[in-house]
């Protein structure tokens, strides 16, 4: 068999064309990267917050046992074989913005469930914030330190001569039954991890995307501990440069254009002086389009119809989680055909992807 008939192209270098990448290397796949490089992917502009819990009623994020410990030992991986801290066990100080949050809180707290507790002792909190309701404790929670990571995987790759650096330019792509060609590669499969440009791939576009717009601005706040994630109507994420946090977010699903609003740098302004007791400064903003899915359920596998031709996309809010569990879990399909879980699996939509088949 022709040995090029293995190679994997990959289409997107966020947080997941970089696990798939480095689960590919991890295996032994031969693989190339085709990357454009743009400066607001949300893959830059994320936090890389991992949260245990999510939304109003403080339940657990789905598959926790599963995909949290996985993505904790994922990022160490990378982040040892890169020479880089990948990410940073913590937990997120919650100051409860409203009694009916608190309450929430409680009655989870009641019925025993994991990850959450109240904090007996204030410390140091009242002098650096306003909150009128008690705090919360979320632990473990996780940040992920994309800044570092993604740049020397990238480093890595180019060193390798595993990274082209433009556009995939789609005529150019030839889908053969046995093999794929896109200018002087030839490879066995391509998948694309192409986010929120994902819902425009002739390929794919018919699944069932929900892209949304999400904001953050990076703050300088000397003298705020950086030992924890600290959350009220929004979060305040600790960067790896000293003295400097991240801030957001906002959840907008009718946008015109990814660039930063001013509405939001106002809002988020406003309630940054309200809760913090300490002077900030703004020193950017930034804005960038989640792959957000309608079920909120990744998409992985493989094209009905173009057997060859994949995709690991859909992360939504939650990719730093996500990504390394469903990463590993596509590149044990391609190799041994092993099963993708039901629910991220794209054969739930075969007949409409079937339908709009290029
Ligand atoms: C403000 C904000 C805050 C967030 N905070 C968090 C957080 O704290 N924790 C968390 O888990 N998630 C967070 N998210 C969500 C998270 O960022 C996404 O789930 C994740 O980044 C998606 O990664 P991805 O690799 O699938 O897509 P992307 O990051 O969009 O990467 C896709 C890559 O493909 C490239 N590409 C696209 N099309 C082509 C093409 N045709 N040719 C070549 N290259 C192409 C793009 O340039 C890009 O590099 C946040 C998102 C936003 C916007």
């Amino acid at each position: 068999m022709d040995r090029s008939i293995k190679k994997v192209i990959i289409v997107g270098q966020g947080i997941s064309g970089t696990f798939l990448s480095w689960f590919c290397y991890q295996a032994g796949l031969d693989f190339i990267v085709i990357d454009e490089p743009r400066s607001h992917t949300p893959s830059k502009v994320a936090a890389g917050i991992i949260n245990p819990v999510t939304g109003r009623r403080v339940v657990k994020v789905w598959l926790d046992d599963l995909i949290l410990p996985f993505a904790a030992a994922s990022y160490d991986a990378v982040g040892n074989f890169l020479s880089v801290n990948g990410i940073t066990r913590t937990s997120i100080i919650d100051f409860f913005p409203n009694p009916f949050m608190k309450e929430s809180f409680l009655k989870k707290l009641a019925q025993k469930e994991d990850y959450i507790s109240l904090l007996e002792n204030e410390g140091p909190y009242p002098s650096f914030f306003n909150y009128e309701f008690g705090i919360g404790v979320i632990e473990p929670a996780y940040i992920v330190h994309l800044q570092l990571l993604l740049p020397a995987w990238r480093a890595f790759l180019k060193k390798e001569h595993k990274l082209m650096e433009e556009p995939l330019n789609f005529p150019e792509l030839k889908a053969e039954e046995q093999r794929i060609r896109y200018k002087d590669v030839t490879a066995g499969t391509l998948i694309f991890c192409d986010g929120a440009a994902g819902a425009g791939n002739p390929y794919f576009a018919t699944l069932p995307f929900a892209l949304n717009k999400g904001e953050a601005l990076i703050l300088e706040i000397p003298g705020l501990p950086p030992d924890h994630l600290y959350k009220k109507s929004m979060l305040l994420a600790p960067m790896a440069e000293p003295g400097f946090f991240w801030a957001g977010t906002n959840y907008i699903w009718d946008f015109e254009n990814e660039n930063p609003t001013e509405s939001f740098r106002q809002s988020a302004e406003q309630t940054l002086k309200q809760w913090l007791k300490m002077p900030f400064r703004t020193v950017d903003h930034k804005a960038a389009v989640r792959p957000a899915t309608v079920e909120r359920r990744p998409f992985a596998g493989f094209h009905p119809v173009h057997t060859n031709i994949g995709i690991l996309n859909g992360m939504g809010t939650k990719g730093c989680s996500l990504a390394p569990y469903f990463a590993h879990q596509l590149v044990a399909h391609l190799l041994h055909r092993q099963p993708l879980l039901p629910e991220a699996d794209i054969a739930r939509f075969s007949r409409i992807l079937h339908r709009n088949s290029p």
